[in-house]
């Protein structure tokens, strides 16, 4: 019998491994492992986990139908999942183990030691490669990984010909069902913790993740360029936490605006491959230099920054009560909806590793702990643009002023009122920073942090490290 394992890829169609899986008619085995240490290390939230377990239970149904078995592990630790993996082939007579790529570094690590032990007990291991082009046939002409984001779009492009973007078929449908499905377990019995929230924005299955693909390029990409960076409009595909659990695959993305529109220099459709691009990017970055994922700097002198230790302005920064309209908006909006407009997550990523000069691990963490679509590589990677400590980063002395970044992105103060109630009544030409008289009526609070000397604190940190 084979084994097909469950990673960030909860589909049916263009998924390699399960289709490899399926081909030799052995019997086959879906397998999603519950690891509550590993989630709770990495700091996945709950609304993505709820998601997912979600997301599982629907695609019971095309597993069925596919005569594909779904069984679930629990793990104590991502260590142990290896030897509980093996323990789960040699109960059930699995032989052959399928499974797409991970790149995040202990990710990477448990995939090497399953190997190890696959060898070792005469069991066929097979991983595949689960990003649009192997990383490692991206090179730059030295033959090195790139580590500028240009040139390396610029290359994904020229190798995205029609061979490297078909899709990989959907997976034959077994002879036999050879073990029933497993329960999926409840939320609160899976993860101990329950979560009231509602997924009504956000795809369960990839049929419905297509639809609302298609939804925004009839709807909405040709557009994308101009108002991208508006946060009171819906003017983004709002479709990360599907990619993050891999209800649909930056293949098939990319096909489908292809099949309505051409990638044509300047229109929006370009715009919104070169997103998907980037999330490439992070991707490849993560798997050429693992110590990002260890908690370093991708430029490694700024490992030596002396950040804050200001645990009371970072609280502040979480529960948006900073006194800074867009960026309590903003982190409010993570607060409710578990996910915030990038535009914003630039903005209050930069606040709160510049203007507050605190660590922006500290920041990675609580974006993973709270967005629905927290991923790995596009958390790492986009906090440490904002930090400037990262690859092709925002230079350091480029820093975002969030009152200017208001009035340009919210000019009349809607997205700041949706979050903020208690500047409802304040004037869209006040809403961006309320005077003190202001403030003290509506009860909000005074800017934590005054933006010119912070500014000038940041600056001098960066320039000290030679
Ligand atoms: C500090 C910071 C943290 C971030 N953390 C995450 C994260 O944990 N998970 C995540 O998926 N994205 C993250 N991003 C990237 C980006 O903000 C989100 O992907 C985007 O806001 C999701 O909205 P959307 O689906 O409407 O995007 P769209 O604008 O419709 O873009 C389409 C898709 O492209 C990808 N994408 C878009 N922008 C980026 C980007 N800058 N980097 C990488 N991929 C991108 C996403 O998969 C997105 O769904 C982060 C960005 C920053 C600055």
């Amino acid at each position: 019998m084979n084994l097909f394992i469950f990673s960030n890829d909860l589909r049916i169609k263009d998924n390699k491994a399960l289709y490899e899986a399926s081909l030799d008619q052995n019997g086959l085995v879906a397998l999603f492992i519950i690891d509550k240490t590993k989630n709770k290390n990495h700091g996945d939230s709950l609304a993505k986990l709820k998601l997912k377990l979600l997301g599982l239970e629907k695609i019971t149904e095309p597993l069925s139908s596919l005569n594909i078995s779904l069984k679930i592990l629990y793990s104590k630790k991502i260590s142990d999942e290896p030897g509980d993996i093996l323990d789960f082939c040699k109960l059930h007579g699995i032989k052959k183990i399928f499974l797409n790529s991970e790149y995040p570094f202990n990710e990477k690590q448990r995939n090497k030691n399953l190997e190890k032990i696959c060898h070792q007990h005469q069991i066929s291991y097979r991983e595949f490669n689960s990003q649009l082009i192997n990383p490692d046939d991206v090179k730059n002409n030295s033959g090195l990984p790139f580590k500028v984001f240009t040139p390396y779009s610029k290359k994904i492009r020229s190798l995205m010909t029609q061979d490297i973007l078909s899709e990989t078929p959907a997976p034959l449908k077994q002879k036999n069902r050879t073990l029933d499905h497993d329960e999926i377990p409840k939320f609160q019995d899976a993860y101990d913790q329950e979560l009231n929230f509602s997924f009504d924005d956000f795809p369960l299955t990839e049929s419905s993740a297509s639809q609302k693909l298609d939804d925004f390029i009839e709807s909405s990409i040709q557009n994308y360029k101009k108002l991208r960076d508006i946060p009171c409009l819906s003017a983004t595909s709002n479709l990360s936490s599907s990619f993050a659990i891999g209800l649909i695959s930056s293949k098939q993305a990319i096909n489908h605006v292809l099949e309505s529109l051409p990638d044509e220099n300047g229109t929006g459709q370009s715009a919104w491959i070169t997103e998907i691009i980037w999330r490439e990017f992070y991707k490849y970055i993560t798997y050429h230099f693992s110590h990002v994922s260890k908690g370093k700097c991708f430029i490694p002198k700024y490992d030596h920054i002396l950040w804050r230790d200001d645990e009371e302005s970072f609280i502040k920064w979480c529960e948006g009560k900073t006194g800074v309209p867009i960026i309590d908006a903003a982190m409010r909006q993570l607060n409710e909806r578990k996910w915030m407009h990038n535009r914003l997550r630039m903005i209050t990523a930069m606040f709160l590793s510049k203007n507050l000069l605190v660590d922006w691990r500290k920041g990675e963490r609580y974006f993973m702990e709270n967005l629905i679509d927290g991923d790995f590589c596009s958390n790492n990677g986009g906090w440490q643009w904002s930090a400037s400590t990262g690859v092709d980063a925002s230079p350091y002395f480029r820093i975002f002023n969030p009152i200017t970044q208001s009035e340009k992105f919210d000019p009349d103060g809607k997205f700041i009122k949706d979050f903020v109630p208690e500047l409802l009544e304040c004037s869209s030409n006040e809403i961006h920073n309320p005077s003190s008289e202001t403030r003290l009526s509506l009860n909000y609070p005074e800017m934590i942090v005054d933006l010119k000397s912070s500014r000038l604190r940041a600056i001098d940190a960066f320039k000290s490290i030679k």
